[in-house]
């Protein structure tokens, strides 16, 4: 699971994480929804260990990881921006992270025509990133996340870039996945219904504070401030 303890980290004169505190279980999946400029996306840059190391402390499985490099922290985290190398096929993509891992390549080939296997698109290693769709990019990104067996995923808008029929089916495609693997898992996204459908818990992040933390139904029925009630539009 991942554990964090009052988290503060600033840009300059400006807290943009003002004490954070959080309990994810292992294998959960949790949701992050709150307005643009909340701190969410610098949140999971901080777990991922990208941009100024905070204050206060961040455990992913028993383990601070907060003076540690990204590469150490078993954390693979997912842009809004899939980011695919544009000049190496699909399979050098999805196996960059264990090359670079110094992993020999006769044990990353099967590494990741496995990871291919589990987004659906073995057929397509050989493609070059700009002659996939949008939703084809995506499932690679995620391949090319989990190749490396992350205990913590982490995902920023993942799907934000997909037309509406797509997010739904890749918010399942991702469900099922995450399940699948069992990783612990921060999903952040804008969209209320997304976060409804696929979090064991979700929070309610403004100005880097955690207004709130419960399951999607305690949220929406029991709003524990106005704030809260208003974002999720059940202030009457
Ligand atoms: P959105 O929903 O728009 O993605 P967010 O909740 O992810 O928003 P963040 O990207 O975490 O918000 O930004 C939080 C605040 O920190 C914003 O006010 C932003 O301008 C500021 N910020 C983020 N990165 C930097 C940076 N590298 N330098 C200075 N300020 C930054
Ligand atoms: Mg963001």
């Amino acid at each position: 699971g991942i554990e964090i303890n009052d988290l503060h980290l600033s840009f300059g004169e400006t807290e943009v994480l003002t004490g954070v505190n959080l309990d994810i279980q292992p294998g959960e999946f949790f949701a992050f929804l709150g307005p643009s400029g909340s701190g969410k996306s610098t949140l999971l840059r901080s777990i991922a260990g990208f941009g100024p190391t905070p204050q206060g402390s961040i455990r992913i499985g028993g383990r601070d990881v907060v003076n540690l490099p990204p590469w150490k922290r078993n954390v693979g985290m997912v842009f809004q921006s899939y980011a695919l190398w544009p000049h190496m096929s699909v399979r050098d993509n999805v196996g960059f992270g264990l090359k670079e891992r110094k992993m020999p390549a006769s044990e990353i080939a099967p590494k990741v025509d496995a990871a291919l296997e589990l987004v659906g698109l073995t057929h397509l290693a050989d493609r070059m990133p700009n002659q996939l769709s949008g939703g084809q990019q995506q499932r690679i990104a995620l391949a090319r996340t989990v190749v490396v067996e992350p205990e913590v995923l982490l995902l920023d808008e993942p799907l934000s870039n997909l037309d509406a029929s797509l997010r739904v089916q890749m918010r399942r495609e991702l469900l099922a996945l995450q399940r699948k693997l069992g990783l612990t898992t921060i999903f952040v996204t804008h969209d209320q219904e997304e976060a409804n459908t696929t979090a064991d818990r979700m929070a309610v992040l403004d100005k880097g504070v955690i207004q709130q933390i419960g399951t999607p139904q305690v949220l929406y029925d029991t709003p524990e401030n106005l704030f809260v009630a208003e974002f999720l539009g059940t202030a009457n």
